[in-house]
């Protein structure tokens, strides 16, 4: 991400995970695959992020990169309210999380909301160092 990028990293766009438009499976692995940072085993992940798009699209009808978003905000709050209180917790200042930031293509990331900083991408919160 060009660093000048910062202040309008927050700046609604209209576009979310556009180079998984026509892959729901894989846009949904990649929240199933953050997920097990926060402890999940992968089969729990799965069932869950499964468990939450089915419920999604029964009251509203998303493409998959807009699914899988709303599915990894959903299993967030689930996850801060049942598993740990700050997740993924900010490598920076340990007591907020990060927070997903979409962007137009595969790069959407968990991203801090005081500096602007993307940590990682989705589906690459355990390997944080591949981020841009
Ligand atoms: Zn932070």
């Amino acid at each position: 991400m060009d660093p000048d990028d910062k202040a309008t990293g927050f700046a609604a766009t209209d576009g979310y995970l556009r180079d998984y438009d026509d892959d729901l499976s894989g846009a949904l692995e990649l929240v199933a695959t953050d997920l097990q940072t926060a402890g999940l085993t992968r089969t729990d992940a799965e069932r869950k992020v499964w468990h939450s798009a089915e419920r999604t699209l029964d009251f509203t009808t998303l493409i998959p990169g807009e699914l899988a978003l709303a599915v990894a905000e959903t299993l967030q709050e689930h996850v801060m309210m049942h598993v740990a209180s700050t997740w993924p917790p900010c490598p920076d200042h340990p007591q907020h999380p990060l927070w997903l930031v979409p962007g137009d293509t595969a790069d959407t990331s968990w991203t801090c909301a005081a500096s602007g900083t993307a940590i990682a991408r989705l589906g690459e919160l355990a390997s944080p160092s591949t981020a841009p």
